[in-house]
Protein backbone atom coordinates (compact mmCIF):
# COMPACT_ATOMS: atom_id res chain seq x y z
CA UNK A 1 0.00 0.00 0.00
CA UNK A 2 1.26 3.15 -0.69
CA UNK A 3 1.03 6.55 1.26
CA UNK A 4 -2.15 8.79 0.17
CA UNK A 5 0.31 12.04 -0.65
CA UNK A 6 -2.79 14.06 -1.97
CA UNK A 7 -5.69 15.66 0.29
CA UNK A 8 -5.97 13.21 3.20
CA UNK A 9 -8.95 10.51 2.86
CA UNK A 10 -11.23 10.77 6.04
CA UNK A 11 -12.74 7.86 7.18
CA UNK A 12 -15.82 8.70 8.07
CA UNK A 13 -16.14 7.26 12.01
CA UNK A 14 -12.90 9.39 12.21
CA UNK A 15 -13.71 12.51 14.52
CA UNK A 16 -11.07 15.51 14.39
CA UNK A 17 -8.73 14.75 17.61
CA UNK A 18 -7.42 17.15 19.51
CA UNK A 19 -5.63 15.32 22.13
CA UNK A 20 -2.29 16.93 24.04
CA UNK A 21 -0.93 13.15 23.61
CA UNK A 22 -0.51 10.69 23.06
CA UNK A 23 -2.23 12.74 20.08
CA UNK A 24 -3.49 12.07 16.20
CA UNK A 25 -1.60 10.23 13.67
CA UNK A 26 -1.84 10.63 10.02
CA UNK A 27 -4.35 8.46 9.31
CA UNK A 28 -2.67 7.15 5.89
CA UNK A 29 0.11 5.76 8.42
CA UNK A 30 -2.32 4.15 10.46
CA UNK A 31 -3.90 2.22 7.14
CA UNK A 32 -0.20 1.42 5.93
CA UNK A 33 0.93 -0.06 9.63
CA UNK A 34 -2.62 -1.88 9.57
CA UNK A 35 -1.77 -3.27 6.10
CA UNK A 36 1.53 -4.28 7.28
CA UNK A 37 0.83 -5.27 10.33
CA UNK A 38 0.60 -9.47 10.19
CA UNK A 39 3.81 -9.34 7.11
CA UNK A 40 6.07 -6.65 6.69
CA UNK A 41 7.29 -6.32 3.19
CA UNK A 42 7.08 -10.19 2.31
CA UNK A 43 9.29 -10.92 5.86
CA UNK A 44 6.23 -13.49 7.33
CA UNK A 45 6.86 -11.39 10.29
CA UNK A 46 5.53 -8.16 12.51
CA UNK A 47 7.67 -5.50 13.13
CA UNK A 48 6.90 -6.47 16.26
CA UNK A 49 8.41 -9.70 15.87
CA UNK A 50 11.30 -9.09 14.38
CA UNK A 51 15.19 -8.90 16.12
CA UNK A 52 16.33 -5.57 16.26
CA UNK A 53 19.28 -6.63 14.91
CA UNK A 54 18.67 -8.14 11.64
CA UNK A 55 18.41 -6.42 8.31
CA UNK A 56 14.99 -5.51 7.81
CA UNK A 57 14.66 -3.98 10.94
CA UNK A 58 17.97 -2.41 10.46
CA UNK A 59 16.60 -0.68 7.49
CA UNK A 60 13.76 0.81 9.26
CA UNK A 61 15.89 2.34 11.29
CA UNK A 62 18.12 3.50 8.64
CA UNK A 63 15.62 4.93 6.96
CA UNK A 64 13.95 6.53 9.59
CA UNK A 65 17.03 8.35 10.85
CA UNK A 66 17.82 9.50 7.33
CA UNK A 67 14.41 11.19 6.79
CA UNK A 68 14.53 12.91 9.81
CA UNK A 69 18.27 14.01 10.10
CA UNK A 70 16.63 15.54 5.87
CA UNK A 71 13.55 16.58 7.11
CA UNK A 72 15.16 18.83 10.12
CA UNK A 73 18.16 19.41 8.23
CA UNK A 74 20.28 18.34 11.02
CA UNK A 75 24.10 18.65 11.13
CA UNK A 76 26.46 15.94 10.57
CA UNK A 77 27.81 17.05 13.76
CA UNK A 78 24.75 16.12 15.46
CA UNK A 79 23.94 12.42 17.29
CA UNK A 80 20.53 11.68 16.93
CA UNK A 81 19.73 9.00 19.25
CA UNK A 82 16.47 7.32 19.74
CA UNK A 83 15.76 6.25 23.07
CA UNK A 84 13.24 5.66 25.48
CA UNK A 85 11.63 7.34 29.22
CA UNK A 86 9.51 9.87 27.31
CA UNK A 87 10.24 13.79 28.04
CA UNK A 88 10.21 12.86 31.79
CA UNK A 89 13.75 10.46 31.42
CA UNK A 90 15.34 13.06 29.80
CA UNK A 91 14.72 15.25 32.59
CA UNK A 92 16.88 12.98 34.51
CA UNK A 93 19.11 12.57 31.94
CA UNK A 94 20.21 15.62 30.82
CA UNK A 95 21.53 16.62 34.00
CA UNK A 96 22.93 13.54 34.30
CA UNK A 97 25.41 13.51 31.20
CA UNK A 98 25.86 17.65 31.08
CA UNK A 99 25.92 19.46 34.41
CA UNK A 100 28.80 17.44 36.03
CA UNK A 101 27.26 17.42 38.64
CA UNK A 102 27.89 21.24 39.13
CA UNK A 103 24.79 23.89 38.04
CA UNK A 104 22.29 24.60 35.40
CA UNK A 105 20.22 27.11 34.46
CA UNK A 106 16.63 27.33 33.81
CA UNK A 107 13.92 29.47 31.99
CA UNK A 108 10.64 28.89 33.52
CA UNK A 109 7.79 29.51 31.20
CA UNK A 110 5.14 26.59 31.80
CA UNK A 111 4.66 23.66 34.15
CA UNK A 112 7.21 21.57 32.30
CA UNK A 113 10.01 24.15 32.37
CA UNK A 114 9.29 23.61 36.14
CA UNK A 115 8.92 20.05 36.11
CA UNK A 116 12.19 19.80 34.14
CA UNK A 117 13.94 22.15 37.00
CA UNK A 118 12.55 20.02 39.83
CA UNK A 119 13.94 16.83 38.94
CA UNK A 120 17.41 18.82 37.56
CA UNK A 121 17.91 19.53 41.37
CA UNK A 122 18.70 15.97 42.38
CA UNK A 123 21.90 16.18 40.14
CA UNK A 124 23.17 19.96 40.12
CA UNK A 125 22.57 22.85 41.65
CA UNK A 126 19.52 23.88 39.74
CA UNK A 127 18.89 27.85 39.06
CA UNK A 128 15.73 29.05 37.98
CA UNK A 129 17.14 32.16 35.73
CA UNK A 130 13.49 33.59 34.90
CA UNK A 131 10.44 32.56 35.95
CA UNK A 132 7.42 34.06 34.15
CA UNK A 133 4.85 33.24 37.03
CA UNK A 134 6.76 35.81 38.69
CA UNK A 135 7.93 38.28 35.70
CA UNK A 136 4.50 38.05 34.33
CA UNK A 137 2.36 37.39 37.04
CA UNK A 138 1.71 33.87 35.29
CA UNK A 139 2.22 31.74 32.46
CA UNK A 140 1.61 34.05 29.95
CA UNK A 141 5.32 34.38 27.84
CA UNK A 142 8.67 34.03 27.31
CA UNK A 143 10.47 36.32 29.90
CA UNK A 144 12.78 38.59 27.94
CA UNK A 145 15.81 37.71 27.48
CA UNK A 146 17.56 40.37 28.82
CA UNK A 147 16.46 39.63 32.65
CA UNK A 148 18.03 36.36 32.72
CA UNK A 149 19.97 36.13 35.31
CA UNK A 150 22.61 33.50 34.22
CA UNK A 151 24.73 32.46 36.61
CA UNK A 152 29.21 31.83 35.93
CA UNK A 153 28.90 28.13 36.83
CA UNK A 154 25.99 26.58 34.66
CA UNK A 155 27.08 24.09 32.48
CA UNK A 156 24.21 23.92 30.54
CA UNK A 157 20.70 26.54 30.07
CA UNK A 158 17.47 24.12 30.25
CA UNK A 159 13.85 25.84 28.00
CA UNK A 160 11.25 23.88 27.02
CA UNK A 161 10.79 25.52 23.11
CA UNK A 162 6.54 24.77 23.70
CA UNK A 163 5.05 24.62 26.69
CA UNK A 164 2.33 22.35 25.89
CA UNK A 165 -0.27 22.45 28.96
CA UNK A 166 0.26 26.68 29.19
CA UNK A 167 0.16 27.31 25.40
CA UNK A 168 3.72 29.52 25.46
CA UNK A 169 5.53 28.78 22.87
CA UNK A 170 9.53 30.41 21.98
CA UNK A 171 9.05 31.76 18.23
CA UNK A 172 12.94 31.27 17.73
CA UNK A 173 15.43 29.73 20.13
CA UNK A 174 17.92 31.84 22.13
CA UNK A 175 21.08 32.31 21.12
CA UNK A 176 23.18 32.04 24.18
CA UNK A 177 26.41 32.95 22.89
CA UNK A 178 25.14 36.46 22.71
CA UNK A 179 22.63 36.47 26.03
CA UNK A 180 25.47 34.66 28.07
CA UNK A 181 28.64 35.93 26.26
CA UNK A 182 30.41 32.61 26.11
CA UNK A 183 29.67 28.79 25.22
CA UNK A 184 27.27 28.01 27.15
CA UNK A 185 24.73 24.93 25.65
CA UNK A 186 21.16 25.13 25.21
CA UNK A 187 19.12 22.49 26.13
CA UNK A 188 15.38 22.15 24.56
CA UNK A 189 12.76 20.51 25.14
CA UNK A 190 10.72 20.39 22.06
CA UNK A 191 8.54 17.42 22.80
CA UNK A 192 5.49 19.23 22.01
CA UNK A 193 6.28 21.46 18.42
CA UNK A 194 9.36 19.17 16.62
CA UNK A 195 8.91 18.91 13.34
CA UNK A 196 6.45 21.80 13.02
CA UNK A 197 9.29 24.23 12.21
CA UNK A 198 12.38 24.39 11.23
CA UNK A 199 15.81 24.58 14.06
CA UNK A 200 18.87 26.89 14.00
CA UNK A 201 20.91 24.39 14.83
CA UNK A 202 23.72 26.23 15.00
CA UNK A 203 21.76 27.24 18.33
CA UNK A 204 21.39 24.16 20.14
CA UNK A 205 23.35 22.04 22.36
CA UNK A 206 20.98 19.01 22.88
CA UNK A 207 17.38 18.86 21.63
CA UNK A 208 14.52 16.42 22.80
CA UNK A 209 10.98 15.02 21.95
CA UNK A 210 9.01 12.25 23.61
CA UNK A 211 7.17 10.75 20.20
CA UNK A 212 3.76 10.83 21.20
CA UNK A 213 3.03 14.67 20.25
CA UNK A 214 3.97 15.52 17.16
CA UNK A 215 6.14 12.24 15.89
CA UNK A 216 4.89 8.80 16.73
CA UNK A 217 3.61 6.69 19.16
CA UNK A 218 4.55 6.91 23.23
CA UNK A 219 7.61 4.59 24.27
CA UNK A 220 10.11 6.49 21.50
CA UNK A 221 12.26 9.48 22.84
CA UNK A 222 14.39 11.03 20.46
CA UNK A 223 17.85 13.40 21.45
CA UNK A 224 19.71 15.44 19.21
CA UNK A 225 23.33 15.89 21.13
CA UNK A 226 25.97 18.21 19.84
CA UNK A 227 29.01 15.57 19.26
CA UNK A 228 31.06 17.63 21.26
CA UNK A 229 28.93 17.38 24.27
CA UNK A 230 29.43 13.59 24.70
CA UNK A 231 31.59 11.78 27.67
CA UNK A 232 30.53 14.27 30.13
CA UNK A 233 28.35 12.06 32.28
CA UNK A 234 28.24 11.60 35.62
CA UNK A 235 30.25 8.26 37.03
CA UNK A 236 26.08 7.15 38.49
CA UNK A 237 24.10 7.64 34.63
CA UNK A 238 22.52 4.62 33.54
CA UNK A 239 24.11 3.34 30.92
CA UNK A 240 21.15 3.51 29.03
CA UNK A 241 20.84 7.34 29.81
CA UNK A 242 24.11 7.65 28.75
CA UNK A 243 24.70 9.86 25.08
CA UNK A 244 28.11 8.63 24.71
CA UNK A 245 27.19 5.11 25.07
CA UNK A 246 23.89 5.31 23.13
CA UNK A 247 25.74 6.86 20.12
CA UNK A 248 28.52 4.32 19.63
CA UNK A 249 25.87 1.96 19.43
CA UNK A 250 23.70 3.54 17.80
CA UNK A 251 20.93 3.47 19.96
CA UNK A 252 21.04 -0.48 20.37
CA UNK A 253 22.55 -0.51 23.59
CA UNK A 254 19.60 -2.61 24.67
CA UNK A 255 16.61 -3.45 22.68
CA UNK A 256 14.96 0.38 21.38
CA UNK A 257 11.64 0.68 20.99
CA UNK A 258 10.94 -0.40 17.84
CA UNK A 259 7.59 -0.72 17.01
CA UNK A 260 7.59 3.01 17.64
CA UNK A 261 10.47 4.13 15.27
CA UNK A 262 8.42 1.98 12.48
CA UNK A 263 5.35 4.10 13.06
CA UNK A 264 8.05 7.16 13.13
CA UNK A 265 9.51 6.64 10.40
CA UNK A 266 6.54 6.43 8.39
CA UNK A 267 5.23 9.42 9.61
CA UNK A 268 8.68 11.41 8.33
CA UNK A 269 7.61 10.04 5.36
CA UNK A 270 4.47 11.15 5.62
CA UNK A 271 5.71 14.59 5.99
CA UNK A 272 8.06 14.25 3.33
CA UNK A 273 5.07 13.68 0.71
CA UNK A 274 3.32 16.46 2.11
CA UNK A 275 6.08 18.34 1.71
CA UNK A 276 8.05 18.72 4.57
CA UNK A 277 8.90 20.97 7.47
CA UNK A 278 7.92 23.85 5.48
CA UNK A 279 4.44 22.42 4.76
CA UNK A 280 4.07 21.73 8.43
CA UNK A 281 4.64 25.15 9.11
CA UNK A 282 2.33 26.88 7.26
CA UNK A 283 -0.47 24.57 8.12
CA UNK A 284 0.65 25.19 11.76
CA UNK A 285 0.24 28.90 11.01
CA UNK A 286 -2.96 28.79 9.12
CA UNK A 287 -4.57 26.35 12.25
CA UNK A 288 -3.19 28.08 14.82
CA UNK A 289 -4.23 31.96 13.04
CA UNK A 290 -7.66 30.58 12.37
CA UNK A 291 -8.09 29.62 16.37
CA UNK A 292 -6.60 32.75 17.77
CA UNK A 293 -8.78 35.08 16.02
CA UNK A 294 -11.84 32.90 16.49
CA UNK A 295 -11.50 33.77 19.94
CA UNK A 296 -10.20 37.81 19.31
CA UNK A 297 -13.49 38.38 17.57
CA UNK A 298 -15.46 36.20 20.70
CA UNK A 299 -15.60 39.88 22.09
CA UNK A 300 -14.60 37.98 25.66
CA UNK A 301 -16.88 35.05 25.35
CA UNK A 302 -13.70 33.29 24.84
CA UNK A 303 -10.01 34.18 26.78
CA UNK A 304 -6.48 33.49 26.10
CA UNK A 305 -4.03 35.60 27.85
CA UNK A 306 -0.51 34.59 26.41
CA UNK A 307 1.37 37.45 24.73
CA UNK A 308 0.40 37.28 21.20
CA UNK A 309 4.12 36.80 20.44
CA UNK A 310 4.26 33.78 22.80
CA UNK A 311 1.35 32.25 21.78
CA UNK A 312 1.55 28.35 20.59
CA UNK A 313 1.13 26.98 17.09
CA UNK A 314 0.61 23.83 18.30
CA UNK A 315 -1.76 24.12 21.72
CA UNK A 316 -4.43 27.15 21.62
CA UNK A 317 -5.69 26.95 25.24
CA UNK A 318 -8.37 29.33 26.14
CA UNK A 319 -11.01 29.39 28.35
CA UNK A 320 -15.08 30.60 28.07
CA UNK A 321 -15.88 33.39 30.43
CA UNK A 322 -19.04 31.69 31.54
CA UNK A 323 -17.06 28.79 33.08
CA UNK A 324 -20.67 26.72 33.64
CA UNK A 325 -20.49 26.45 30.18
CA UNK A 326 -17.32 23.97 29.84
CA UNK A 327 -19.31 20.73 29.97
CA UNK A 328 -21.84 21.99 27.22
CA UNK A 329 -19.21 22.91 24.97
CA UNK A 330 -17.59 19.78 25.75
CA UNK A 331 -20.35 17.73 24.89
CA UNK A 332 -21.53 19.48 21.86
CA UNK A 333 -18.01 19.58 20.54
CA UNK A 334 -17.73 15.77 21.09
CA UNK A 335 -21.44 15.16 19.11
CA UNK A 336 -20.14 17.15 16.37
CA UNK A 337 -17.06 15.03 16.29
CA UNK A 338 -14.46 17.31 17.63
CA UNK A 339 -13.12 15.59 20.84
CA UNK A 340 -10.19 16.10 23.77
CA UNK A 341 -10.82 19.57 23.79
CA UNK A 342 -10.10 19.41 27.48
CA UNK A 343 -7.73 21.87 29.25
CA UNK A 344 -4.87 20.31 31.41
CA UNK A 345 -6.39 19.79 35.36
CA UNK A 346 -3.77 22.15 36.42
CA UNK A 347 -5.16 24.92 33.91
CA UNK A 348 -8.91 24.26 33.56
CA UNK A 349 -10.54 25.61 30.87
CA UNK A 350 -9.98 24.06 27.36
CA UNK A 351 -6.62 23.20 24.69
CA UNK A 352 -7.01 22.41 21.28
CA UNK A 353 -3.76 20.44 20.31
CA UNK A 354 -3.25 20.85 16.52
CA UNK A 355 -0.47 18.60 15.52
CA UNK A 356 1.12 18.08 12.33
CA UNK A 357 -1.22 15.22 12.39
CA UNK A 358 -4.64 17.57 12.99
CA UNK A 359 -5.76 18.45 9.05
CA UNK A 360 -6.42 22.04 8.24
CA UNK A 361 -10.25 21.07 7.53
CA UNK A 362 -10.35 19.99 11.86
CA UNK A 363 -9.42 23.83 12.88
CA UNK A 364 -11.72 25.03 10.50
CA UNK A 365 -14.46 22.77 12.05
CA UNK A 366 -13.67 23.76 15.44
CA UNK A 367 -13.73 27.52 14.77
CA UNK A 368 -16.91 27.18 13.06
CA UNK A 369 -18.08 25.17 16.17
CA UNK A 370 -16.65 27.97 18.13
CA UNK A 371 -18.72 30.81 16.91
CA UNK A 372 -21.89 28.82 16.60
CA UNK A 373 -21.74 27.91 20.38
CA UNK A 374 -20.96 31.76 20.78
CA UNK A 375 -23.52 33.19 19.27
CA UNK A 376 -26.20 30.95 20.49
CA UNK A 377 -24.70 31.33 24.29
CA UNK A 378 -23.13 34.60 24.51
C1 LIG B 1 4.37 15.52 27.03
C2 LIG B 1 5.56 16.30 27.41
C3 LIG B 1 6.56 15.77 28.26
C4 LIG B 1 6.36 14.46 28.99
O1 LIG B 1 6.84 13.43 28.36
P1 LIG B 1 6.65 11.94 28.92
O2 LIG B 1 6.87 11.16 27.69
O3 LIG B 1 5.29 11.79 29.51
O4 LIG B 1 7.72 11.73 29.94
C5 LIG B 1 7.68 16.54 28.49
N1 LIG B 1 7.81 17.77 27.97
C6 LIG B 1 6.86 18.32 27.19
C7 LIG B 1 7.04 19.68 26.65
C8 LIG B 1 5.72 17.59 26.89
O5 LIG B 1 4.76 18.14 26.12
Amino acid sequence: MKLNTATENRLADRPFNFSPGPAALPESVLAQASAEMLNWHGSGVSVMEMSHRGKEFISIYEQAQQSLRELLNVPPHFKILFLQGGGLGENAAIPLNLSQGKAADFVVTGAWSQKSAKEAAKYCKATVVADAEKSLGGFYGVPSSDSWQISSEAQYLHICSNETIHGVEFQQLPDLDAIAGRDLPLVADASSHILSRTVDWARVGVMFAGAQKNIGPAGLTLVFVREDLLGRALEICPSVMNYQVMAQTDSMFNTPPTYAIYIAGLVFQWIKAQGGIAEMERRAIEKSKLLYQCIDASDGFYINRVAVDSRSRMNVTFFLKNENLNDLFLTNAKERGLINLKGHKSVGGMRASIYNAVPVEGAYALADYMKSFAQQHG
